[in-house]
């Protein structure tokens, strides 16, 4: 089947806004999110647009801090600081890719562990690691919900995984693992990927290489998970050979409308999550 990410992202957001709501009435308070934007990256611009409106949409108030490109790494260490002495908020992201001029570590490692909604603090990756966690990084848990969602088992299941970022491959690979599936992680050197591919019950793709996965990949029966996110011709593509692909295997996300969605909804749950968990 194609899986209707959308329609997956609206139950989830359907359960947060009712939680937000009872939280609301009982406590007179809603969670406040503050997102942080450097540069003009076009795709990120559009992220962090559909993620404000979609905490409008659900009653969680959010703040954007916007940068230009050049901005200095002290003048945003000392916005961190700021937000997470402020107790009115409740979550910090930062959009990344951040521009090369900045120290990407020493930014998420200042985001206080309590504010860390979506896991780029080394100490919550370290829980990650561990399988010892209250959230994982939103696009891993969304997809692990639409797995879920479509009723796969995954116990025991050939994973692979093409991609090894730091905030989609490692954590969607340990997600798995803790899940007792047999994961494989790829990358740009990795020999032989279209044989590791055809072995996988479930392939997710995270890399951002328009139709790097092809039909000849496919294990016939298998789950196609296309995380990547690419712009061609002013169209926005995944990773898959989807026209191809969707004849092979059993189950495949779109792009776009299959994992962004569900990744805008587990940030919202992440945002609730750490809401209740550090009381409000
Ligand atoms: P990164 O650029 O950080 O990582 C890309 C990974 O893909 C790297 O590990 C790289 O290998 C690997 N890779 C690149 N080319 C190949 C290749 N030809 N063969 C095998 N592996 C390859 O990207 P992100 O992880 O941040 O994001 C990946 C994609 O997912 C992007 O398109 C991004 O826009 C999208 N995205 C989508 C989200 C959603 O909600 N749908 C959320 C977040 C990201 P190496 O490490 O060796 O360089």
């Amino acid at each position: 089947m194609i899986v209707n990410g959308i329609e997956i992202a609206q139950k989830i957001n359907y359960n947060t806004q009712i939680k937000l709501r009872e939280i609301k009435k009982r406590t007179g308070k809603v969670p406040c999110l503050a997102v942080i934007i450097i540069g003009e990256n076009i795709a990120s611009r559009i992220y962090v647009k559909n993620k404000i409106k979609t905490c409008e949409n659900l009653g969680i108030i959010s703040k954007k801090f916007e940068y230009p490109a050049d901005v200095s790494q002290s003048e945003i260490l000392n916005l961190i600081y700021k937000l997470n002495n402020n107790k009115n908020i409740t979550g910090i992201l930062v959009q990344l890719p951040l521009p090369e001029n900045l120290n990407e570590f020493e930014i998420v490692s200042k985001i206080s562990p309590e504010k860390d909604v979506d896991v780029f603090n080394p100490i919550n990756l370290g829980k990650v690691f561990l399988g010892n966690f209250d959230i994982l990084p939103c696009t891993a848990s969304g997809i692990l919900c639409i797995i879920n969602e479509l009723g796969i088992q995954i116990k025991s299941k050939n994973c692979v995984i093409i991609g090894r970022s730091n905030i989609v491959g490692k954590p969607i690979a340990l997600g798995l693992l803790h899940k007792d599936a047999t994961v494989t992680i790829c990358h740009s050197y990795t020999n032989n990927l279209c044989d590791i591919c055809t072995k996988a019950d479930i392939l997710i793709s995270a890399c951002g290489q328009r139709n790097l996965v092809t039909a000849n990949m496919i294990k016939p029966g298998a789950t196609v998970i296309d995380v990547g996110i690419t712009r061609h011709e002013n169209k926005i593509c995944g990773d898959v050979d989807f026209e191809n692909v969707v004849n092979i295997a059993e189950n495949i996300t779109p792009v776009p409308g299959g994992v962004g969605p569900l990744t805008v909804a587990y940030l919202m749950k992440n945002t609730l999550i750490l809401f209740e968990k550090n009381k409000f």
